[in-house]
């Protein structure tokens, strides 16, 4: 999923101070799973924002709706009335789904409310962790399933760096080091063989290296 976390309330209250109405907007999949844009975030967000303006003598109108995925038109659709109400909206999804709301509707402010992180995973509760670059061309299966690409600090495809000590990694040491892991991981499939194959340089054309990707399933044109 695609990880974020709310913009500190100052930050947001400055963004928003232009305006008069805002619907802040959340989205009900990946930022609800991470704590940073759900439908309870937008209500406390909201709270918090009403009484702050209230006690600044501000005047605000704050409305609020979450929709189940503002990447996907299907859902955007749903805000239309709301959006069509206020002079800005407030995205609490990750930066696709403030940008395809900002798509939709040319003629309304759209600002983003969190600051989009990573894709990763829930690795337990409170804790998300970064697994994937989006690289577009993916090898995880020369390493066990472990991505030295996102977890290896210094992206190395073809064994570790030796720096690590007792498992950590040399240049970060709240992270464990990701070859060590890869080699712990093949010895426990039976398939350390793949540590005598040779990676080639990684081919980063695929990768967002090359500009703004685009993925095209002619299959499901309508
Ligand atoms: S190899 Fe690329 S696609 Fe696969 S997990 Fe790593 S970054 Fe993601
Ligand atoms: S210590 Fe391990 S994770 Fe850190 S840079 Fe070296 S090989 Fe990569």
């Amino acid at each position: 999923m695609i990880v974020g976390k709310q913009k500190p309330i100052a930050e947001i209250k400055e963004i928003i101070s232009p305006y008069k109405k805002v619907l802040v907007l959340g989205c009900g999949t990946c930022v609800k799973t991470c704590f940073a844009g759900g439908e309870d975030e937008v209500a406390t967000l909201s709270s918090a924002l009403r009484l702050s303006c209230k006690k600044e003598g501000k005047d605000i109108y704050i409305e609020e709706l979450t929709v189940e995925r503002q990447c996907e038109d299907e859902f955007i659709r749903e805000a239309a009335i709301a959006i069509s109400k206020n002079s800005a909206v407030l995205s609490l999804a990750c930066g696709a789904g403030v940008q395809a709301i900002a798509r939709r509707f040319g003629d309304v402010p759209v600002l983003p409310g969190v600051n989009t992180t990573f894709i990763g995973v829930l690795e337990k509760q409170g804790l998300f962790t970064e697994e994937c670059l989006g690289c577009g061309d993916c090898k995880l299966a020369a390493f066990g399933g472990i991505c030295p690409v996102t977890r290896c600090a210094k992206k190395l495809q073809n064994g570790p760096c030796g720096g690590s000590q007792n498992g950590i990694c040399e240049v970060n040491p709240d992270t464990e080091c990701a070859w060590q892991q890869i080699i712990t991981r093949l010895g426990n499939l039976g398939q350390l063989d793949n540590l005598k194959k040779y990676n080639p340089p990684k081919d980063w054309r695929p990768s967002h290296a090359g500009g703004p990707r685009k993925l095209v399933r002619e299959d499901h044109f309508i």
